[in-house]
């Protein structure tokens, strides 16, 4: 067996890499395991304009690669790959990827949340290029001043983000594929008394339409009931059909909601001893960069006293 690790994070992104960050600096020599999008959700976005510190914004990726060098700069080490099977049941924990095998005193559960889409084509290019789809309204409804937008879902986050909108656009049309909704009536009927906002429902989107500009110029819009297909013209698209944490591997190992979320208390412990969770995977309700990074930073200090406790 090989030596275990003080720390191992599992997943990168502003959880993980804040987490690294700390943990390395408190001498813990800590392994990332970045998992198979490196950096994260904000390696698919492209401005970031509401992280403190960048008062001219900054590229998600960029960023991204700032945090991973200011971790690596303390002695982070950083692994490719996936984590395939973890061992919680007993001390130290074992963590497998398709690679390697670890052994850790302690982990930080860092792998974040991934925002459910449409699946069309062109929906992630547009989205990592700026073209106009997004997946988070807070992060990007200030880049459409006075346009005319499209938000496709019909839960709390789309009626909240359809509202959201409104502060900058000229008009939102809420897109659903069914009648009925899982908003609450409180969030619904904010939404419907909102002049700026229309809804269209039943409607399913069935492809983008990109222009010369190479940005999203309309999207073609199909009535589920009749199958009537229409060229809908607009000039942003917001996804909010829900996000999925990406927990999978966790399942039975650590206690979560009926979503999946990895359930914490007292600031970021886990329902097993010895293992914290950090970010989206954890964070149902603000799923920002910010409060990612403050969580992968309580998260190294939770483990770095539980560490010291243990001694
Ligand atoms: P959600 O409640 O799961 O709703 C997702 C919506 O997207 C549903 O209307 C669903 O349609 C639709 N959808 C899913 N997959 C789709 C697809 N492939 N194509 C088209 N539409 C699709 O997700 P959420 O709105 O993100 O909310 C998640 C949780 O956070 C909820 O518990 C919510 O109450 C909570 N939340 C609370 C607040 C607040 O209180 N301020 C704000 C935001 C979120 P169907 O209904 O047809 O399945």
């Amino acid at each position: 067996m090989s030596e275990a690790r003080e720390v191992v994070i599992i997943g990168s992104g502003p959880a993980g890499y804040t987490a690294a960050l700390y943990t390395a600096r408190a001498n813990l020599k800590p392994l990332m395991i970045e998992g198979m999008q490196p950096g994260g959700q904000l390696t698919i976005t492209s401005d970031v304009e509401n992280f403190p510190g960048y008062p001219d914004g900054v590229l998600g990726p960029k960023m991204m690669e700032d945090l991973r060098r200011q971790a690596e700069r303390f002695g982070t080490e950083i692994k490719i790959g996936m984590v395939t099977e973890v061992d919680f049941s007993k001390r130290p924990f074992r963590i497998k990827t398709e690679f390697d095998e670890f052994f850790a005193k302690s982990v930080i559960v860092s792998t974040g949340a991934s925002a459910r889409l449409l699946g069309l084509d062109i929906e992630k290019q547009l989205m990592a290029s700026g073209g106009g789809v997004s997946a988070c309204a807070t992060c990007d409804g200030a880049f459409f001043p006075d346009k005319e937008l499209v938000i496709v879902g019909g839960g709390d986050s789309a009626m909240e983000e359809a509202t959201f909108l409104t502060r900058y656009a000229k008009k939102v049309t809420l897109l659903h594929r069914r009648d009925v909704f899982r908003a609450s009536q409180i969030m619904l009927d904010r939404a419907k008394s909102n002049p700026k906002i229309e809804f269209r429902v039943p409607s399913v989107v069935d492809d983008i339409l990109v222009g010369d500009d190479k940005r999203i110029r309309a999207i073609v819009i199909r009535n589920p009931e009749t199958d009537a297909t229409e060229e809908f013209a607009c000039e942003g698209l917001f996804v909010a059909i829900g996000h999925t944490p990406n927990s999978s591997i966790f399942k039975g190992k650590l206690d979560m909601d009926a979503s999946g979320y990895v359930q914490v208390h007292d600031g970021t412990f886990t329902s097993v001893e010895g293992v914290f969770a950090a970010g989206d995977v954890a964070d149902k309700k603000y799923r920002q960069a910010v409060t990612a990074a403050g969580m992968g930073c309580m998260a190294a200090i939770d483990a770095e006293r539980w560490l010291e406790s243990q001694e």
